[in-house]
């Protein structure tokens, strides 16, 4: 018997990054996996293809989760092939960067569309779905920015630390049907972003990390296996910060 087996997880921009591995531990830990991605169909369809090689279940869904009537799609394609949601991921995220005194409306407004709103509308459409059978996961992959703040990504800061704000608050409000909802805060992970930065800035930033290197997709995904399984019952409103001592507080 593996930990999930039987459960159903729905795992947002899972095509790639922190979401792909995500979607890979929970997939080994017996869950059939929900990829949805927005745009990179390929890169998807990559991802379902190993896990599908490793014999995990799994459905890929193109689904823009700042759009509401997508997530809908998304929840009900979910819950027709798999049955149930047992797990929501709220993963997918994006950047806009720019100082704060230039920053134009539509680099703040997309952001907080994703990264903040799509949480919102996931959490509605799978938390129903959950609270219907009185159990349910919900992990959200908020960022270190969110509790320090991050030069010029005013937009992606405040869009984590509200992130928070929503965990804390969901997870009040959905004990009662028996769903946990839990956060997960990155430091500096070791995906496209950082693989493409000059030596000097990754130099730069390393200098910054008590570990002394980036952490790299898996010890995410890891903390996210762990808030999804039994031995995380107790546990919610939690905001886990995963980022090899770069923020201590
Ligand atoms: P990534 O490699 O850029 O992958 C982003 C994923 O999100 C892709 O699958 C992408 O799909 C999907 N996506 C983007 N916009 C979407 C939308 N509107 N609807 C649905 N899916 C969408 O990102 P990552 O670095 O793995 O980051 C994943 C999460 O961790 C994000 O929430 C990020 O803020 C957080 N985080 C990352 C780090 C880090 O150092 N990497 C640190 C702290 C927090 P398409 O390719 O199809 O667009």
């Amino acid at each position: 018997m593996k930990p999930l087996d039987g459960q159903t997880a729905l795992v947002t921009g899972a095509s790639r990054g922190i979401g792909r591995a995500i979607a890979f531990a929970l997939g080994r830990a017996g869950a059939a996996v929900t990829v949805n991605y927005q745009s990179n169909a390929e890169a998807a369809e990559q991802t379902a293809e190993s896990l599908r090689a490793e014999g995990i279940r799994t459905l890929t869904v193109r689904a823009d989760v700042s759009n509401p009537d997508d997530v809908s799609r998304l929840v009900r394609e979910t819950c027709t092939t798999f049955g149930t949601i047992d797990i929501l991921v709220n993963n997918a995220g994006i950047t806009r960067d720019n100082l704060l005194l230039f920053m134009k409306e539509e680099e703040w407004t997309r952001v907080l569309d994703v990264d903040l709103k799509g949480a919102f509308y996931c959490i509605k459409a799978a938390g129903r779905e959950m609270a219907r059978r009185r159990r349910g996961r919900i992990i959200n992959i908020a960022s270190v920015a969110g509790l320090t703040g991050d030069m010029m990504r005013a937009n992606y800061a405040a869009a984590k630390a509200g992130l928070l704000g929503l965990t804390k608050t969901a997870a009040r409000e959905l004990a009662a049907s028996g769903i946990t909802v839990n956060a997960v805060s990155p430091g500096l992970v070791e995906t496209g972003l950082i693989a493409g930065m000059a030596a000097i800035k990754r130099q730069k930033l390393l200098d910054t990390i008590p570990l002394g290197r980036f952490g790299n997709p898996d010890e995410v995904a890891s903390v996210v296996l762990f808030l999804a399984t039994d031995a995380a019952a107790y546990i919610t409103g939690e905001v886990m910060v995963v980022d090899g001592g770069l923020y201590t507080r």
